[in-house]
């Protein structure tokens, strides 16, 4: 069945990655920017595998160059979002694509961000909160100036600081400088760990990063005693399944360790990571979560639950979400 209209929260979306690639490609055009190597001859993005994901990314934003671009952008983010019944996501920014981590760009980029998901929040209901995101191949030095802008910006709408990029680049504890100037400022926590990297990239996080969230992490499912502690210490999984099988991690959705993590105890999230890159929607998410475990009303609302219980945002907003489910229920 179509699960499009069940509510759903959304807690691991990068903004830039979830540009709809008519959106980029109208940008380019107005812009005279020529992105040939970016779509393929159906206009979908082009890439083979995750290094040259990673680069066809970095080429697509290129045409997000000013605060208006970025307002357009997360327009066309959130209506997408809505219309897959999402009513509270989390996403990724980074003062790296934004503003080159000037604090004073930074806060213009973020003024006009804020200004459209308010604008959009009345119109779709569809709340919108932010994650600065530190891009772990650009090193720890400009992590630190990451985490600077995120902490003078940490508030209501800033909510966390995280780490996105090549997780085969050093380790998380090379980056603890910008993680623990973020926890300072009361930022909450989260990193890309365990998609790439395996159990012991998750550790890691645990350990030298004191995450209270992990990006993926689903190849914890290959250490038994990681997943017992995953579930012990109740630390949340943002885990994008159709972004896995898309990059090749897991054939399909059913091979993916999802329902096994859930099984064993591990809170675990649904997320769509870079939707239109690897072809997915929420909608389609839980549709193939459906097909291939069976998952229905119940699991779909347990994995709200838990993704309430994880958001990052204040307890006002909240309260008000869990409404709107109890609402739906
Ligand atoms: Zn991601």
């Amino acid at each position: 069945m179509s699960w499009k209209t069940f509510p759903k929260l959304e807690l691991h979306l990068h903004i830039e990655g979830a540009a709809p690639p008519k959106f980029i490609r109208g940008l380019a055009q107005e812009k005279s920017i020529n992105l040939d190597r970016v779509f393929d001859e159906r206009g979908a993005y082009a890439y083979r595998d995750f290094p040259e994901f990673l680069k066809v990314y970095e080429a697509a934003t290129q045409v997000l160059k000013t605060p208006r671009d970025y307002q357009r952008l997360t327009r066309a983010v959130l209506e997408n979002c809505a219309e897959n019944g999402v009513i509270y996501a989390e996403t990724f920014i980074s003062p790296d694509f934004c503003g080159g981590r000037d604090l004073g760009a930074w806060r213009e980029y973020l003024h006009a961000i804020q200004e459209i998901a308010a604008e959009v929040e009345a119109e779709l209901g569809i709340i919108l909160r932010g994650i600065v995101t530190c891009i772990r191949h650009f090193g720890p030095e400009k992590a630190k100036e990451t985490a600077i802008c995120a902490a003078e910006t940490a508030g209501d709408w800033i909510v966390g600081f995280g780490m996105g990029g090549d997780e085969t680049i050093l380790r998380q504890g090379d980056y603890a400088w910008a993680f623990d100037c973020a926890r300072e400022a009361g930022l909450r926590l989260t990193t890309h760990a365990g998609e790439w990297g395996g159990p012991d990239a998750i550790r890691q996080a645990i350990d030298d990063l004191r995450v209270d969230r992990i990006g993926h992490g689903v190849r914890a499912i290959e250490d038994p005693r990681l997943v017992d502690i995953l579930a012990e210490r109740e630390i949340v999984l943002e885990i994008c399944p159709g972004s896995n099988v898309a990059l090749g991690l897991y054939r399909n959705f059913a091979a993916h360790p999802i329902a096994r993590l859930r099984d064993a105890g591990v809170k675990v999230t649904v997320s769509t990571d870079d939707p239109p890159f690897f072809h997915t929607t929420m909608g389609r998410e839980y549709e193939e979560l459906e097909r291939a475990f069976g998952w229905g009303a119940e699991d779909f609302a347990a994995l709200n639950d838990t993704a309430l219980g994880a958001a990052f945002c204040d307890p006002a907003t909240r309260e008000s979400l869990k409404k709107r489910l109890e609402t739906y229920a």
